[in-house]
């Protein structure tokens, strides 16, 4: 089985890349982490010719399994956005999963085959209060979510979101800090009173995957310690 996962080398990504049975294609953007990786191909998902680039390497690799984990966080007030950030958040976090959606489908169509997963946010299910775009570019993948899974059912290919909440990785890390925030005020938030590890991601990535998940397309799934239930 060919599992491309973008955003290969750090964070949830990388637990992705271990957790899953397969030969895995890594997409990123730093080279020396990549090596690492078998096969792999550089792309920075910001511009159109990344994505680009990345689409075609898709289309000959016979992906049975794309995973869009790759995405970046946006913190501004309102009266802060600006046409850059909101194009820049939009184009990495949404629109290159769908292109790469598009290339990964006809090769998984001859198949009767295919697993798509993209790695959400409860910022998308919840809103977040200073990441509107952030929100929005996580919400439009369970819109796009739904209407794919109707669109390729027929042909054995299941399409899900899993919406994480506070994920210890850099990007979670970071984004506490641009809030103003410490661990311990964000901690207290969360129901379950800790952050979620990307090997829990992984491990549902892993499940939608499998065989026992075929049943499972279309849904928006949130992993997120009690997040998404209230505070
Ligand atoms: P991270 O910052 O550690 O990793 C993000 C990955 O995406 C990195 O490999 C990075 O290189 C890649 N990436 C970012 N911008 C890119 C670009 N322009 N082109 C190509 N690759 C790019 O963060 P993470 O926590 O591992 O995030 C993975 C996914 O999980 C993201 O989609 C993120 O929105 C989502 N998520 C994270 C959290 C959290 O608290 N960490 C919570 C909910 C959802």
């Amino acid at each position: 089985m060919n599992i491309l996962v973008t955003g290969a080398t750090r964070g949830i990504g990388k637990a992705i890349c271990r957790a899953l049975d397969g030969n895995i294609y890594a997409a990123g953007r730093n080279e020396n982490l990549l090596k690492a990786f078998q096969n792999y191909c550089i792309a920075d998902l910001s511009t159109p010719e990344g994505i680009e680039k990345l689409g075609a390497y898709i289309e000959d690799n016979k992906i049975d399994v794309l995973v869009n984990n790759a995405g970046e966080y946006n913190y501004s007030a309102a009266e802060n956005l600006v046409l850059p950030d909101i194009e820049r958040l939009i184009r990495v976090n949404l629109e290159a999963p769908l292109y790469l959606i598009s290339k990964a489908v006809p090769y998984m169509k001859t198949q009767g085959f295919g697993r798509i997963v993209n790695i959400g946010s409860i910022s998308g299910v919840m809103g977040e209060a200073g990441a509107s775009i952030y929100s929005a570019s996580k919400s439009g993948l369970i819109g796009m979510t739904k209407a794919l899974a109707l669109e390729l059912a027929e042909f054995g290919i299941t399409v899900n979101t899993v919406n994480p909440g506070w994920v210890d990785t850099e990007m979670g890390n970071s984004s506490i800090e641009d809030e103003g925030f410490t661990k311990e005020e964000v901690l207290d938030c969360i129901p379950q009173k800790r952050f979620v590890s990307p090997s829990e991601v992984a491990g549902m990535v892993k499940y939608l995957v499998s065989e026992d998940a075929k049943g499972v397309t279309g849904q928006s799934i949130n992993l997120c310690a009690g997040l998404s239930v209230g505070c």
